[in-house]
């Protein structure tokens, strides 16, 4: 059989994948493992819409997981990268745009002029950019361990899937096998808005801590925005003990405001937040407009450390790809203030319906929100960490995810996932969902566990 043909089901093309690809996917999330039923298999995407390979169009609150800030295919975006790749798909060498790129990124993330990215390192994925941040963390350290906090998703390197969010979460698994002992010894992990247990932490093994990695906001537990001032007190307990605090912007950075969470929290969320910089920041999905490209930002002193200035080795044979430089720059450039306060709007009105529909039929639950992320959690009480989020009644979601998959509304196919609007959203787009609510709403009331 050659390529997949017009006429095939989604179900033939899932029982098709997985005799090839180990579950039928790339990533773990997408087989609606937690959901159930049969995956989309996408053809195409255009603005708020996707398009299956039956033929069958939904509203997508997915995004790619979150770089679709401007919507599918972009034309902008999409013209910057055709003639890219007109000019050649990759050169293994360094290229102007890369340069041009750095500059745009060290500028947007910074308020009055004054920013935690001195210098960028590109790379291809965000667990690149996050792994990077580690090893350097304990190159420039001299220590060992690494701090992070339970039902943060930061990758998949060895380190960091420690009770990690997003499909580790999904899967309910509380890291991975194949991590040797001594390398999950070397994490600690902690409960998330707990000063006192990173207190303990530090009393405990003061000098052995090289860093901590903290998602700007939590996002892959759903959502789960920082207690007012948590990421503020962290950074100060942190460089007090001579450790990086390593800031995971790659699912915030460039979405949730032009200079991520970071930005966001500087100027509005704690009014006096400037006194407060990570050392080093993980950028991905957004900063590469949907091509494979993500970074790692920080301090020029710790940034030096890197290779070919420093000890700390790092490389990639396709970084700073020029097909992925060119779809950054186009949608960072054209990720304008008007782009955030849609999609503060649009974020905003799906939201409150979604929550309404579930309040009207009597569904326990909240609405969490970071910026223009959000989700829900079904539970009454409003959660402060990974143990809270998984005691919520997460068999009311396959439901409600289902009845607006059938009404041609794509959610992230797990309660443990963000939802993502587009700047494409428009009224069309967004009245669809809100007209799947009610049912949705019904079906997550009627579910058993
Ligand atoms: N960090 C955070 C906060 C993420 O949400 C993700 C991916 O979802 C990653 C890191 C890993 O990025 P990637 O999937 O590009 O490797």
């Amino acid at each position: 059989m050659s390529g997949a043909t017009a006429a095939a089901t989604n179900d033939d093309l899932f029982r098709r994948s997985k005799k090839s690809i180990p579950g039928g996917v790339n990533s773990p999330v997408r087989a609606y493992g937690s959901v159930g039923g049969t995956p989309r298999f996408l053809v195409s995407a255009t603005g708020p819409y996707v398009t299956d390979a039956e033929g069958r169009e939904y509203v997508d609150l997915v995004a790619s997981w979150g770089p679709a800030i401007l919507g599918h295919a972009h034309p902008g975006t999409v013209r910057a990268v055709q003639d890219a790749a007109a000019r050649g798909l990759s050169f293994g060498a360094s290229t102007p745009g890369e340069t041009e790129l750095a500059e745009l990124v060290r500028h947007r993330v910074s308020v009055d002029g004054d920013g935690p990215v001195e210098k960028l390192r590109m790379v291809s994925t965000g667990t690149e950019a996050t792994m990077t941040a580690i090893r350097l963390a304990r190159g420039y350290t001299g220590r060992d361990l690494l701090v992070k906090f339970a039902g943060h998703y930061h990758g998949h390197s060895d380190s960091l899937l420690a009770e990690a969010g997003s499909g580790v979460a999904t899967l309910a698994l509380p890291g991975s096998a194949g991590i040797t002992a001594e390398t999950a010894a070397q994490t600690l992990v902690l409960p998330y808005n707990d000063l006192d247990a990173v207190r303990r932490a530090f009393d405990e093994h003061s000098e052995r801590i090289a860093g901590v990695i903290v998602e700007a906001a939590a996002a892959n537990m759903g959502v789960l925005a920082p207690a007012r001032g948590f990421n503020r007190a962290l950074a100060q307990i942190v460089q007090s003990h001579g450790a990086l605090l390593i800031l995971d912007e790659v699912l915030t950075g460039f979405r949730v405001g032009p200079a991520g969470w970071w930005g966001l929290e500087a100027s509005q969320v704690v009014p006096d937040g400037r006194g407060w910089k990570p050392d080093l920041v993980a950028f991905g999905k957004v900063i590469g407009g949907g091509m494979p490209l993500a970074a790692l930002g920080g301090r020029r002193e710790v940034m030096d450390f890197l290779a070919p200035l420093g000890p700390v080795y790092q490389a990639g044979t396709l970084s700073g790809n020029p097909l992925a430089v060119a779809a950054g720059i186009a949608t960072l450039r054209a990720a304008d203030a008007a782009v955030y306060a849609r999609l503060d709007e649009t974020a905003a009105t799906i939201a409150t319906a979604a929550s309404a529909a579930l309040g009207a039929e009597g569904v326990a639950h909240t609405v969490q929100h970071a910026g223009n992320l959000f989700s829900f959690a079904f539970t009454d009480t409003a959660p402060q960490n990974y143990d809270d989020v998984r005691a919520q009644d997460t068999w009311r979601y396959p439901p409600f995810f289902h009845a607006m998959l059938d009404a041609g509304v794509t959610l992230p196919p797990s309660v443990f996932e963000a939802w993502f609007v587009t700047a494409a959203h428009d009224e069309r787009a967004v009245s669809r969902v809100l007209d799947a609510l009610p049912a949705a709403a019904r079906a997550a009331a009627g579910a058993t566990p």
